[in-house]
């Protein structure tokens, strides 16, 4: 199975202080990371990078590569950071991205005041189309109160969509709580998809195991609503958000809201197939040598 949306280092955002020490030491976080994964049948993982960008690390994946030295099944996720667009810089990104090693690119939406039309991301629009990178954005509500909220309306997304019919976008925690609307952008393009990180915070998330909640049943029936709405399946994606949420609670609690036939597609097919996570299977390495 695969959690299309983790966090393998501190993002550097605002407000980023309840997130665990561990993520500063890629040992440790390997180690908490790994009893997760197998505590809820993952496999493997899509890790965003950090906001914090250097030339020595244009992307923010240091520290991924480091996880991902200490623990199998880690895909890194680059960060496109729009307040750098030099050539220089845009030069040194392609430098990491002509390695393979980065699976997808992330937008930090609102944490960072550009929206995904802003001229500031064109540059890296047009690399995740050279190179085939699925880009990922944050949408919809936001941990900080000095995120900005117009920025991540999942609208912004179709207007990006239809420009750029040669990348495929990803609209992290499903556009929440604009769950209708990011539906039909869905239902309307072909290349974009929606991640189900994110959608149920620990609270609450504790709080609907010990008692049914009338409010939260309702939240979790207009995203259901809104995932039917769409008309297309194999568009979503798992994902936790981890680690603001504890993974096999969430994973449980989201298996119950699709539909079982779905199950295969929803927890790892589509994400296979949008990030080209292709196993190298004994009869590859056959053929090889
Ligand atoms: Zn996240």
């Amino acid at each position: 199975m695969i959690d299309s949306h983790i966090h393998g280092v501190n993002p550097q955002l605002q407000d980023d202080r309840n997130l665990g020490s561990f993520l500063n030491n890629p040992r440790q976080c390997a180690e908490v990371l790994k009893t997760e994964m197998l505590r809820s049948g993952i496999t493997e993982v899509l890790a965003m990078g950090t906001a914090k960008i250097s030339d020595q690390d244009p992307l923010g994946i240091h520290g991924l590569l480091e996880l991902s030295e200490h623990l199998a099944g880690i895909h890194l996720v680059g960060v496109a950071d729009p307040r750098r667009i030099t050539s220089s810089h845009l030069e040194r990104v392609e430098v990491v991205l002509k390695t393979g090693k980065v699976k997808a690119l992330k937008a930090y939406l609102g944490y960072l005041p550009y929206g995904p039309d802003h001229l500031n991301y064109i540059g890296y629009i047009h690399l995740a189309a050279k190179y085939h990178l699925p880009f990922i954005m944050h949408t919809g509500r936001t941990s900080s109160s000095r995120a900005k909220l117009a920025y991540t309306h999942p609208t912004m997304i179709d207007d990006i969509a239809t420009d750029f019919p040669m990348v495929n976008f990803v609209m992290a925690h499903f556009g929440q709580p604009w769950f209708d609307t990011a539906a039909e952008i869905i239902r309307k393009n072909t290349n974009v998809w929606a991640d189900f990180s994110g959608l149920f915070s620990t609270r609450e998330l504790s709080l609907m195991n010990k008692a049914p909640d009338d409010f939260l049943e309702t939240w979790a029936k207009r995203i259901e609503f809104a995932y039917q709405m769409s008309e297309k399946p194999e568009k979503f994606l798992y994902g936790s958000n981890w680690p603001h949420i504890p993974m096999k609670l969430y994973k449980d609690t989201i298996a119950q809201m699709i539909p079982t036939e779905h199950h295969k597609g929803f927890f790892g097919e589509n994400a296979r197939a949008l990030f080209k996570l292709f196993k190298t299977s004994p009869l590859d390495k056959t053929l090889q040598d």
